[in-house]
């Protein structure tokens, strides 16, 4: 069985940052797994600016930020394995990991467990009607736009003024599409007040405060919701072919969640806790990788 100092799981900025601390602090072990294709987790999907002032001191896309992780971990011996899922981890310290259909078992010394976080999905709420096509997660809308050119709909209302509910009404916008409104069942929305101004007022885009969605309608594809103003109660019928629900993020830690805290075993980046900033993300992954590393020297 393969034997590695330091397992990380997940190469998104959390894992590449802990892999570069940790290989810093003087560990020369290290196995750096990712079960996607492409380095970065959320990273390269991210085509707008805005990510590194506080690392970098200027204004990256998402793919630029991955590109700088990306030239300092060539500088290193850390082994980034992509296209490998880690199955599942236990408590004598060996994780089973999945690679074009093999399976294998690596033992380690230490595990860093940097997995990000999963969006929750419209199931989370309490909304009658049936799931026809065209309801999506901001993140799957996303993908679809800036990885795989698809075109998720046209006439789109957004669920959620979070930064990647106004995030994506501004690609839409850009991409053509007639984005109606962002509902928020919230006072103000959500998210940081510079990707309001910037995606959502710039874009003349439509924030509808203390509103949610309680029906689906359509059978086959979406044509529209009923929305309800929650104040007064009163509810209204909304046409569109699209649904993108930006309801929050979960931190993603099933593979460890049968384990109990163990001194091997820490947490870095979102499946700790969730950062808006992927800054904040990555300098927890570099203290974190830097203990870790220490100790294995
Ligand atoms: C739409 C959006 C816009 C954002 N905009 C900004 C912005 O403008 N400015 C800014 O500073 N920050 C922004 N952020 C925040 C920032 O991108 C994140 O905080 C940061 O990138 C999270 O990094 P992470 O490594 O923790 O998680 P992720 O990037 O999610 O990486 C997790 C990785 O773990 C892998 N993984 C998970 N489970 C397994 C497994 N079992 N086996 C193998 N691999 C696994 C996944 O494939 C993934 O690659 C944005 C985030 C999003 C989602």
């Amino acid at each position: 069985m393969e034997h590695v100092k330091l397992l990380i799981v997940g190469a998104g900025a959390a894992g590449l940052s802990a892999a570069l601390s940790a290989w810093d602090a003087g560990c020369r072990d290290i196995l750096l797994a990712d079960r996607s294709a492409i380095p970065g987790g959320v990273l390269p999907q991210c085509i707008h600016r805005g990510f590194g002032l506080t690392a970098f001191g200027e204004e990256l896309s998402g793919p630029e930020y991955t590109e700088r992780l990306l030239a300092a971990l060539a500088g290193t011996g850390v082994r980034l394995s992509l296209g490998t899922e880690v199955l599942s981890v236990s408590h004598d310290k060996a994780a089973v990991l999945s690679r074009r259909g093999c399976v294998s078992r690596v033992r380690f010394e230490r595990l860093i467990l940097a997995s990000g976080c999963r969006e929750k999905s419209i199931g989370a709420l309490p909304v009658a009607g049936t799931r026809p096509a065209g309801i999506f997660t901001a993140g799957q809308a996303q993908e679809m736009i800036n990885l795989r050119h698809q075109n998720p709909g046209r006439e789109v209302l957004i669920l959620g003024s979070g930064d990647l509910g106004m995030i994506m009404a501004r690609r839409f916008s850009l991409e053509g599409k007639h984005v109606i409104a962002v509902l928020e069942q919230g006072e103000t929305y959500g998210g940081m007040a510079r990707n309001y101004h910037r995606c959502m007022e710039a874009y003349h885009i439509p924030l509808c405060c203390r509103m949610t969605v309680r029906e689906i309608h359509g059978q086959g594809r979406i044509s529209g919701v009923t929305a309800e103003h929650l104040d007064s109660g009163e509810r209204e019928y909304i046409a569109c072919d699209t649904l993108v629900t930006a309801l929050g993020l979960i931190p993603e830690r099933a593979l460890v969640r049968e384990l109990d805290a163990s001194p091997w075993l820490s947490l870095a980046g979102n499946c700790c806790r969730v950062h808006d900033i992927v800054d904040s993300a990555a300098s927890q992954a570099q203290r974190v990788g830097h203990e870790a590393g220490a100790s294995l020297s």
